[in-house]
């Protein structure tokens, strides 16, 4: 990469950080967030876009939208991102799953937020070229499996946050068991290619299991959930 180029990827970074706080504002009424904690913010700024993005996609990598990463996938927008990253409420200390690792680039947001990160990524094609850029980029507490995320991981459950970055129909029994006392499952939910709802669902200390709708989306079908 030339150094003309790094100098916009770093402008344009800066400037997608700015549209993702005040985009943060914006929605703020449907949301619930008047505003993205720091940790957030600041993994999102240490987090390259750039660098789970195709050649031919670099001039948008910090452009606020989806951008297609082969195999009719996406890389979510990135305010998005934000926005699920911090509906989740991670902590240092969590263990999270990711169900839909597409790019790597919202497991590599996580990775900066808590201790470990499994993500499962359908299309085994997709789930190498994540790995691969996670350890070029010295991400070390990501592990990234190629499977069907509908089962979640049983041998790693259960997960202090669970994070579905594809359209379900309804949220998976397998995730929702597989989720501690205390945990949240961030989701959207609704009909393939229409809009849904991203949803938070929250399991008390009882199991007890609360749904809360947080914003209108629109993500590429979870496959195999019905
Ligand atoms: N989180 C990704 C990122 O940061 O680039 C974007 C994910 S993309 C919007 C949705 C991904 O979910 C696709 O890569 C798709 O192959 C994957 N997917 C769909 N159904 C799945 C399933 N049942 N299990 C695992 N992955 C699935």
């Amino acid at each position: 990469m030339s150094d003309r180029q790094t100098e916009n990827h770093a402008e344009a970074h800066r400037w997608l950080l700015e549209r993702v706080r005040a985009e943060t504002c914006e929605t703020a009424r449907s949301t619930g967030l008047n505003e993205l904690s720091d940790r957030v913010i600041e993994a999102m700024a240490a987090t390259p876009r750039h660098c789970f993005v195709a050649p031919e996609q670099q001039d948008w990598a910090y452009a606020d939208m989806p951008l297609p990463i082969g195999r009719g996938q996406t890389i979510s927008q990135p305010f998005i991102v934000a926005l699920m990253t911090e509906l989740l409420a991670p902590e240092p200390e969590d263990v999270v799953l990711e169900v839909g690792t597409g790019s790597g680039y919202q497991a590599a947001v996580l990775a900066h937020l808590v201790q470990q990160v499994y993500t499962l990524e359908r299309i085994p094609e997709l789930a190498n070229l994540a790995t691969q850029r996670l350890r070029e980029l010295g991400v070390a507490n990501v592990v990234v499996r190629a499977g069907n995320g509908v089962q979640g991981w049983e041998e790693q459950a259960p997960f202090d946050g669970i994070i579905v970055t594809a359209a379900a129909v309804e949220a998976p029994p397998a995730l929702m068991q597989q989720l501690k006392p205390g945990g949240r499952l961030v989701i959207p939910v609704g009909p393939p290619h229409r809009t849904q709802d991203l949803r938070v669902l929250e399991k008390d200390a009882q199991g007890v299991v609360r749904s809360r709708s947080v914003l209108p989306v629109v993500f590429v079908p979870l496959i195999g959930d019905d």
